[in-house]
């Protein structure tokens, strides 16, 4: 049976001129790059241009670059280390209620430290407004963490203006921005957004797991983690991913040579299954997407589906079982038996929540998948509608 592959927010399928690479680096380059011999070099000088690459699409220093194990990790660091390394000038920070558990759980972990935390509301669209954030900004404040883009209903929010209207209210205010689902979609440039740190993840852009990133701005101080035996200037200790930093490097560099004609290819992709997926009834599209007048605010990737009278779990699986792999909510629900916070705070109803699946595409997916998930959802929900009111 074929494949269509629609889960890409959770994870994505490495191109292939990635394990290529990786695989040599697991099979040639393959040196400890604080090793002083040869093969040490080898390995360091691997590292050295995959920072090189990843620092010039960042517009970024190559010194401003960490590496770490994925993109929980840099959101931990961001926050716990940036919250503990200023915490002699407040303790007061900012997030929005439809962050990543990644940002939430190390919000909450601040909060049992002493810390406080205002968790700001988002619109129907998920969108948060910047004068909110600035309104919420204090003396006190010592961090924001706005995530970039969505990773349920796909809003994009305007990172930039939110970041001047931080430094415009408290300079001193360190701004964080989980782009793990942004990095590979947009074009960002930290510090003209005023952003002093940023995570990406490699898996999420057809590099492997277990390989993050965290931009730190020069002058921006947060404290380790992980100790040990030094590397990466002591902030992040462990010997490094080398072949996945170079596979992330390399899947970015892949990604960015035509950022513009990609996201036209799979906005068109996600058009088409919005206006198919619409035309049933009682199918609906949560946030952006499913919004004419905030096309801008929307990825090109993600579309959150609520499909009335079929339970989530019901139609990810009857998708399955044609070839089709989807989502419920979000791909960390397995995790997160609760409902979506992200749904809840755009107000979806109570069976909404029931109801909502999660498609997202990559550029590995092809227009002919559309229109057969199209078709594939026509023929099913009826059924499954159905089976479910009998
Ligand atoms: N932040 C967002 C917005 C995400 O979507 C994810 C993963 O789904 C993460 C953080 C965590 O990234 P990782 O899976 O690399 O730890």
């Amino acid at each position: 049976m074929r494949e269509i592959y629609l889960d890409n927010s959770a994870t994505t399928r490495c191109f292939p001129e990635v394990a290529e690479r990786m695989s040599q680096i697991y099979l040639e380059a393959y040196g400890n790059p604080s090793s002083m011999h040869h093969k040490g070099v080898e390995a360091e000088k691997c590292l050295r241009e995959a920072r090189k690459t990843l620092a010039g699409i960042l517009k970024a220093g190559e010194k401003d670059l960490l590496f770490t194990s994925c993109g929980t990790e840099s959101d931990n660091i961001a926050i716990i280390g940036g919250a503990e390394a200023a915490c002699r000038r407040g303790r007061h920070l900012i997030t929005t209620q439809i962050e990543h558990p990644a940002v939430l759980e190390a919000m909450r972990h601040l909060e049992k430290q002493g810390f406080e935390v205002t968790y700001l509301p988002v619109d129907r669209l998920g969108l948060v407004d910047p004068e909110t954030v600035a309104s919420a900004v204090r003396e006190d404040t010592i961090l924001v963490s706005v995530m970039h883009t969505n990773n349920e209903i796909g809003s994009v929010q305007p990172v930039a203006e939110i970041g001047r209207r931080i430094k415009e209210k408290n300079p001193k205010t360190l701004f964080h921005v989980d782009a793990v689902q942004g990095f590979g979609k947009a074009q960002l440039f930290p510090k003209r957004m005023k952003i002093d740190l940023l995570s990406a993840s490699g898996h999420k852009i057809h590099a492997p797991k277990g390989i993050g990133l965290l931009y730190i701005a020069p002058g921006v101080r947060v404290l380790p983690q992980i100790y040990g035996g030094g590397q990466q200037g002591g902030l992040r200790s462990g010997t490094e991913n080398v072949a996945g930093i170079a596979g992330m490097a390399l899947a970015a560099e892949m990604l960015y040579r035509d950022l513009e004609g990609d996201n036209a290819r799979l906005a068109a992709m996600r058009d088409t299954l919005r206006s198919g997926l619409t035309e049933i009834e009682d199918v609906h599209i949560n946030g952006p997407a499913g919004a004419v007048e905030t096309a801008g605010a929307a990825a090109p990737h993600i579309l959150s589906v609520t499909v009335a009278g079929v339970r989530a779990e019901v139609m990810l699986h009857a998708l399955e079982d044609r070839g089709v792999y989807v989502s419920s909510g979000s791909a960390c629900s397995t995790n997160h038996p609760h409902p979506s916070d992200t749904l809840q705070a755009i107000g979806a109803s109570r069976a909404a929540l029931d109801s909502t699946i999660r498609m997202s595409l990559s550029v590995m997916n092809t227009e002919e998948e559309m229109a057969e998930t199209v078709a594939v959802m026509r023929e099913l929900i009826p059924m499954l509608r159905r089976y479910t009111r009998r």
